[in-house]
Formats: structure tokens, sequence, C-alpha cells
């Protein structure tokens, strides 16, 4: 079994384990497969991310201009998550026959957030899909210093960026028959890739890992704990959470757990982040949260009232609920 790919726990990922036994995989790269982005010895990062009608969005959820918008979204915060600019991306889309003509308002909301992230389109591909709808974006991006997943060290504070929980409010709302409040609809419609405030705080907040957060804050700080053999204790009562998240008794739930915000988590062993945070705010109109800290342990760990849990994992394709 390849060593590269150091992912948590769990059957999708024991999948991707598997593609990677035997593989050939350069021994040159600045990152590995098994983080957020591959980043060859040119400093070139590749990702790319799948996007699926019925398990990804839904044609009655949201507009087909932002089913384009967040499936490039989706792709670039990887980028993001490695602290890489953008460069461009290829976007694949598969359309049943009669919806042929869909595919060119999905692209407009793919090039809007194409061109909000500096990234040029550069390629794709257009097939007949015999039912249901797929994007597939992969995105092109540069960097000499990637921030892996794997150098959390034992003393670090966990911080993440903005607020969590509120597209994971949506798609309950929306599985539940409720109309979601609109800022959560937004959330989860409208993600925002957090590519510039990457950069900044690899520049100004020395992380020693980091990701984006796709899959919900406590499955994705898993990959930082078994990529860096460390253990991570998330406070519950620190998770900043979207106010349509805040608004409901499983709100933390929902922040844990529910993915698609795009935020990034990260590690450092900074000890006085107060100018960071002030600078991050005035910067980018956003918060950063310290929600917890790396431990000598293994895992994720929730502390509530003084108690530590093991955390359940995020969102997880086949074995989590049925999106
Ligand atoms: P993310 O949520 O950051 O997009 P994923 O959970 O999709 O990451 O994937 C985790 C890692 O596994 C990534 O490094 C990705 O490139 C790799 N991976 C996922 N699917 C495959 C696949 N079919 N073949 C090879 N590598 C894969
Ligand atoms: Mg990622």
């Amino acid at each position: 079994m390849s060593e590269s790919v150091a992912l948590a726990a769990g059957r999708e990922f024991d999948l991707i384990r598997a593609f990677f036994q035997d593989a050939n995989v350069p021994d040159d790269l600045l990152l590995a497969p098994g983080d957020d982005c591959v980043v060859l010895a040119n400093g070139i990062a590749l990702s790319t991310d799948l996007s699926m009608e019925g398990v990804h969005f839904r044609r009655d959820w949201i507009s087909l201009e932002d089913i384009g918008y967040r499936a490039a979204m989706a792709a670039l915060s990887d980028l993001a998550a490695v602290a890489a600019r953008p460069v461009g991306m290829l976007v694949s889309i598969a359309a049943p026959a009669d919806r042929a003509e869909d595919t060119i308002t999905i692209m407009r909301g793919a090039r809007a957030a194409a061109g909000e992230s500096a990234a040029a389109l550069l390629g794709g591909d257009l097939t007949r899909a015999p039912g249901a709808l797929a994007i597939d974006v992969v995105v092109v991006g540069h960097t000499m210093q990637p921030i892996a997943r794997s150098g959390a060290q034992v003393g670090d504070a966990v911080w993440v960026t903005g607020e969590l929980g509120g597209a994971a409010t949506a798609v309950d709302d929306w599985l539940h028959g409720r109309t979601p409040e609109a800022a959560a609809a937004k959330a989860y419609a409208r993600p925002v890739a957090r590519t510039a405030a990457a950069r900044w705080l690899a520049e100004h907040a020395r992380p020693s890992a980091m990701l984006d957060i796709s899959d919900g804050l406590a499955g994705d700080v898993a990959h930082i704990a078994a990529a860096s053999n460390v253990g991570i204790v998330l406070d519950i009562h620190a998770l900043p959470l979207h106010p349509a998240a805040a608004a409901r008794p499983d709100g933390h739930i929902l922040a844990l757990g529910g993915g698609e915000d795009y935020e990034l988590c990260f590690t450092t062993n900074m000890k006085d982040m107060t100018e960071v945070t002030r600078g991050f705010a005035q910067r980018f109109g956003c918060r950063l949260t310290r929600v917890g800290e790396v431990v000598d342990d293994s895992g994720v760990l929730l502390r509530e009232n003084g108690m530590l849990r093991p955390a359940r994992g995020g969102f997880q394709h086949f074995q989590g609920p049925s999106r």
C-alpha cells in the first residue's frame, strides 16, 4: 500500500488507498496524492471534483447557473486548501440530450466562479448522459510551497475561517420539505473558495497543516490527524456556527458533520493570533476562530462541558446518509 495516501479511516478512503496500491507515483512531487491537490515538482497544482445530480445537488434546489458555479468553486477550493494560485480549469459535463442547452447556463455559472478566482477556462469535455447530469471540474494552479495536511504538531492550535453549517442546514431543510433561510440557501448555492485568504494565511499565520472543509469539519480534520499522526480535539462550544445553524438545536452537528462549507481549517503553532485575526477580518470581512488543538493521540475528539468523546466522521460517499 502506498504510504503517500494518508487519509482517515472509512470505506470511501479504503477504496482510494486501494487505487494507489502498487501505483506508479513520482517521487519528486511537492505534494503527494491523498492531499487536497497533487503538486508536481514544477509547482503545478492539480485537483478534480465531480458533482452529481441527485448526490451533490438537485435541480429543484438551485438554478443551473448555481450548479455550475458551486461545482467550479468546490474544485477551486482544493487549490485554496494548499494555498495555490489558480491558473485555470477544464470543465466536463454529461447532460441528457433533451437538456443539452442547459449546459450553456451551467457553464455561465462555472465561468463566473473561474472569473472571481482569476482562473481561465482552458477546456473540458461534453457528452450525452443517459439520465442524471454530472459536472467534473479539473483545476490547475501553482505554488512552490504547498501547505500539506501532514504538518500538524502536538501543541498547535486548530483554526477555521468563516462560519460552518450553513450549507448543511439548507440541505437538511430541503431534504425535509422545508424552505431554507435565504442565507443558508446561498451558503450552499454560492460557496466562495477562500483563494486569496489561503495565500494570505500562508504568509501571516504560518499554517503547519491546512485543508478545505468539504465533508464536514469533524471528518475533514480526521485527515489532518491521520496525515500528521496526531490527535485533534475540537471544542464544540467554540464552533463558529452559521446563523441558520445556530438557530437550530442540532446546529453543531450540522457544522461538524455536514459538508460543503468550503471554509479552510488550519493548524498553527503561533501563540498570539490577535494581529492575524484582526488583519484577516479587515481584509476579507470574515472571522478566524480557534476551534481546538492538536494532541498526542489519534483521531478526532470532541470536547463539550469539559468531557471528551470520539467524533463521528463527516459525510462519506458509500457509507453516509442516502445523499
Ligand atoms: P477533497 O474532499 O479534498 O476533494 P477527496 O476526499 O475527494 O478530497 O479525495 C481525497 C484524496 O483522494 C485526494 O487526494 C484525491 O485526489 C484522491 N482521490 C479521490 N478519488 C480518487 C480516484 N478515483 N483515484 C485516485 N485518487 C483519488
Ligand atoms: Mg479538499
